[in-house]
């Protein structure tokens, strides 16, 4: 491949730190926060303010074993239960026995969830869980609440913070460990500019991808930055096919893009029903659990129900909450519905699945770590192997919280034990240090309104309905567009002076590419991969994570873990080790 090298120009400015987190949603905050507790300089970089992430639109709350009668041991099985196979277990059991305590500490923060008379924290349900085990805030507005709390203490704390600052790439040493990342931030002054965080571990949070399809509930800045980064690094990720569709998003029309309205689980745990154009529940007779199935089940249902009567949504069916339900319980979401002259207290709300949730992402052990010496990940950005095939409902914000904790032990811990490379003196000219190590990976750089053309060619092939012919499709259309931003004589002024459009479509494009590459390997349906030339799921063959790389020369390399060998602990395979090109 003969692209032009994205790559950052060299930094005009350098900060030190001892540790810097790129994200500030729930997983990097929490690891921050976490890390300067125990003492490390931290510093958290972020792409636009610090509650612009996902996080503060997560509506149905966070799952945790917290009620009476339930036990980590039932949120395990329902959790594994739809990973559908690929969940790696002793990743589940963490998530499953330390969420509790880490949403207690969560409350301890200051985050307030929705309590009962008595003061205990209300719980509900959502699909799959086998009880109430969700906790909520501001009715649904969990994420809101979380994202104050976690923001609140990050200023009290005084860790430092940057503010629209784009991450471009990692910075390693000589021995190829993380160093540090370049930044390209946005009219702050005397740090305008690109710039660098030198620093001893490198803590990537920079949740989804969403916005790789053309309708999404994920915000602007789910672009896939710290997948493509990680890939430009070296380093390895895993399971990209699974990319789950939420069932029930605001339908606003044909033609609409980017973020659209959730309407959350918790309204069909609370007893909406979903239905066709002449009422009928279509749900009740695909699945023993109807509308509270498992997503990609809900998701399949929908469209398969759209097809057979060749609608373009469906409707959820709240009528029956009455006024104040709806006012009390959903304020969120019946203000989004009614924004959009849809009244859910009179009228049934049309609802269609878009893309919501990245299972995959960058390949870490329990600990957070990736393959590449230094640098972490937690939070939507990571692949522990916690969702397997599909995320359960609500385990996102607790893998945010229980992950980024975990790493942030294993920093601090290995910072006080030398684990990590020292920090290097500072100088009478500031603590720049040169990047010595192997350069990133190399990249084509299109031009900014590429996105959408990404966004289209995904949604047209690699949505919730797959076949090999629309992923062949899709992969054509990538690579026409890979190869046409190789050939573009300006692509190498754009390097000089990046701007964020362009980054983002670089990062999208790259990531898009990579999760077909792995969506057409995957001959087999399975969680929220469905395959429509292959309905079946086939445990024989494919109970196996793919785990893709960039070559040095920025070729794609898919390879995977055995047949049937789910991956051990550490998490630590030789990368695509069976690799092939793609
Ligand atoms: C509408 C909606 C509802 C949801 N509801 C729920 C729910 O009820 N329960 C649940 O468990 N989960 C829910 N989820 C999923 C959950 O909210 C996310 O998975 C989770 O919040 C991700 O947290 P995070 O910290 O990993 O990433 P985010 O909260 O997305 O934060 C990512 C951060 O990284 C920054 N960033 C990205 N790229 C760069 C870059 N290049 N340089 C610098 N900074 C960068 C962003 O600006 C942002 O600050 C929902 C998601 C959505 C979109």
């Amino acid at each position: 491949m003969t692209g032009i090298r994205l790559t950052a120009p060299d930094p005009g400015w350098a900060i030190d730190a001892d540790v810097v987190v790129v994200g500030s949603g729930v997983a990097g905050l929490t690891a921050a926060l976490r890390c300067s507790a125990a003492g490390a300089r931290t510093v958290v970089v972020t792409k636009a303010r610090l509650d612009d992430g996902s996080t503060r639109w997560a509506q149905g709350g966070i799952a945790a074993a917290l009620g009476e009668g339930d036990t980590p041991e039932q949120h395990l099985d329902d959790t594994l239960v739809a990973g559908a196979g690929l969940c790696d277990e002793d990743a589940v059991r963490l998530l499953v026995t330390e969420g509790p305590a880490a949403v207690r500490r969560l409350i301890a923060t200051g985050a307030a969830f929705d309590t009962g008379a008595d003061g205990e924290i209300l719980l509900t349900r959502e699909g799959g869980h086998h009880r109430r085990r969700i906790a909520h805030a501001g009715g649904d507005a969990t994420g809101a609440e979380i994202s104050r709390a976690l923001v609140k203490a990050v200023h009290e704390t005084g860790i430092e913070t940057i503010e629209d600052a784009l991450v471009l790439d990692l910075l390693t040493d000589d021995a190829g460990r993380a160093a540090g990342v370049t930044l390209h931030v946005m009219g702050q002054g005397q740090r305008d500019g690109v710039g660098a965080v030198h620093a001893r571990a490198v803590v990537l949070a920079t949740g989804g991808m969403g916005q790789v399809f053309s309708s999404t509930t994920n915000p602007a800045v789910s672009t896939g930055d710290g997948v493509a980064l990680a890939l430009r690094a070296g380093a390895e990720v895993s399971d990209l096919e699974f990319v789950q569709f939420h069932p029930t998003v605001l339908w606003l029309g044909p033609d609409a893009e980017g973020q659209q309205p959730l309407v959350s689980e918790a309204v069909r745990g609370e007893g909406a029903h979903l239905v066709d154009a002449d009422g009928v529940r279509f749900m009740a007779g695909q699945h023993e659990m109807a509308e509270l199935a498992p997503r990609d089940i809900v998701a399949k249902g929908i469209m398969r129900r759209m097809r057979e009567t060749g609608a373009e949504h469906m409707y959820l069916d709240a009528r029956h909450f009455g006024r104040r339900m709806w006012e009390e319980r959903f304020p969120t979401i019946l203000a989004a519905c009614r924004a959009h002259g849809i009244d859910p207290v009179t009228e049934p709300v049309p609802v269609a699945p878009a893309a919501h949730y990245a299972s995959g992402g960058v390949r870490t052990d329990l600990h957070g770590r990736t393959t590449v010496e230094g640098l972490y990940a937690c939070g939507e950005v990571a692949c522990t192997g916690v969702h397997g095939a599909n995320r359960l409902a609500s385990n996102s914000l607790l893998e945010g919280l229980v992950f980024a904790e975990r790493i942030a032990d294993d920093v601090t811990a290995r910072l006080a034990g030398g684990g990590l490379p020292a920090r290097p003196a500072t100088g009478p000219d500031g603590p720049a240090r040169p990047a010595t190590g192997p350069a990133p990976r190399t990249c084509p750089l299109p031009a900014p309104d590429t996105r959408h053309e990404i966004q289209r060619t995904m949604t047209a092939g690699a949505g919730v309905l797959r076949s090999a012919r629309s992923l062949e499709r899709a992969a054509a259309g990538l690579d026409a567009l890979h190869e046409r931003a190789a050939r573009e004589p300006e692509g190498g002024a754009r390097a000089a002076e990046p701007c964020v459009e362009t980054w983002e479509a670089a990062n999208l494009l790259l990531v898009a590419r990579a999760l077909v590459a792995a969506a057409r390997r995957r001959e087999e349906t399975r969680g929220c991969h469905w395959r429509e030339d292959r309905p079946d799921r086939d445990d024989a063959a494919w109970r196996r994570h793919l785990l893709l790389r960039l070559d040095g020369d920025g070729t794609l390399v898919v390879g995977s873990t055995g047949t049937h060998a789910l991956p051990p602990a550490t998490h630590r395979t030789t990368p695509g080790s069976a690799g092939t090109p793609q």
